[in-house]
């Protein structure tokens, strides 16, 4: 979504104000949101993007476990386990944050979203087995029609689901990037 004034309680002057504070030069300033890197955009929220990264590793961790857990204890408290999701609501936060300084429609609900269908894209209407069951059976029978064999389902929000989503993947990719330029650095240090 383009705006062309700024509304007075616009997240757009706390950007200014974290860009001013970390000292970048003031040309920046000038550069419309819209149109900076992912990279600046989470730095002036005050992340990184291999903090973002980081913290998406740690939460697709805490959700394995969840996961895991729910398919051992099928009537556990829902509450319980997703109180162990401990990184999803500064993931959560930080996202929404990019996600307003990119001026994307309804940051919050994208920023949602976006992270759920990223931790779980399984199809729901064949459960990631991409076929339908056949009618009091076990065994697979057609293609499943929602999301034709992939097993996985539709990425959600178009347009800015897709931008979301490769946020969140790049993120992770610089991560995995720097893990692995340390770990070099560590064996041929020795
Ligand atoms: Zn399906």
């Amino acid at each position: 979504m383009l705006m062309t004034t700024e509304p007075t309680n616009s997240p757009y002057r706390t950007v200014e104000e974290a860009y001013t504070r970390a000292g970048t030069s003031s040309s920046n300033l000038k550069v419309d949101p819209d149109r900076r890197g992912d990279a600046d955009v989470l730095i002036a929220a005050g992340w990184s993007p291999g903090m973002l990264g980081g913290a998406l590793m740690r939460l697709r961790g805490e959700w394995d476990s969840v996961a895991h857990q729910r398919r051992n204890h099928p009537d556990a408290d829902a509450v319980h386990l997703l109180a162990r999701l401990r990184s999803l609501a500064q993931v959560l936060e930080a996202v929404e944050r990019w996600a307003t300084a990119k001026h994307l429609a309804d940051a919050r609900t994208l920023a949602r979203t976006s992270v759920c269908y990223w931790l779980d894209p399984t199809c729901r209407a064949c459960l990631g087995r991409g076929a339908a069951l056949v009618p009091g059976t076990p065994m697979l029978g057609r293609v499943c029609k929602a999301c034709g064999g992939s097993r996985k389902a539709r990425e959600p929000l178009g347009q800015d689901g897709r931008r979301t989503l490769n946020m969140l993947d790049d993120c992770v990719g610089r991560r995995n990037q720097s893990m692995k330029k340390r770990l070099h650095v560590s064996m041929h240090r020795g």
